[in-house]
């Protein structure tokens, strides 16, 4: 199963980051940004800063950085999909999922672009076929070029 980027990103402007993580550890306030103890190495003293405007976390101590999806997965052990769920239940959202009629669309679609492509080059073809070579002369007599006869793929029928 694959989620969209726009789903994704949608997903990450609906959650606030330090709700998801303060939901997980104590954070506390620092100016603009929050503050806590990193789960992801042994420290007494906070280096661990969670930013919601920019949608990211950074330890300071390991290096640990990513975004709530990155946090979730790492921290409670979540596959990619199971953390988009986790994240998609916290913010009421629906993970969008492929139905048979989907996948059935996308291939008749598929099929049709294959379809189109294989026309596409028999007309091609043809306007290069030297039995129309008549043709070919009169399209390049009128100031086209074989550049823009290629870049459009001008065909003759
Ligand atoms: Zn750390």
């Amino acid at each position: 199963m694959s989620i969209s980027p726009r789903f994704l990103q949608e997903l990450r402007d609906r959650l606030t980051l330090s709700d998801v993580i303060g939901k997980r550890i104590k954070l506390t306030r620092a100016g603009r940004e929050y503050k806590g103890c990193c789960p992801f190495h042994r420290e007494k003293t906070p280096s661990f800063y969670v930013n919601d405007e920019k949608q990211f976390f950074h330890c300071f101590g390991c290096g640990a950085h990513g975004d709530a999806l990155g946090f979730v997965t790492r921290h409670d052990n979540l596959s990619f999909i199971e953390g988009v769920e986790a994240l998609a239940a916290q913010a009421g959202m629906q993970v969008p999922k492929s139905t048979p009629q989907d996948i059935e669309h996308a291939q008749k679609e598929k099929g049709l672009h294959a379809l189109c492509e294989d026309a596409g080059r028999w007309f091609e073809n043809q306007l290069h076929d030297p039995k129309n070579r008549e043709v070919l002369s009169y399209v390049t007599g009128r100031g086209v070029g074989h550049d823009i006869i290629d870049a459009f793929r001008l065909g003759y029928a």
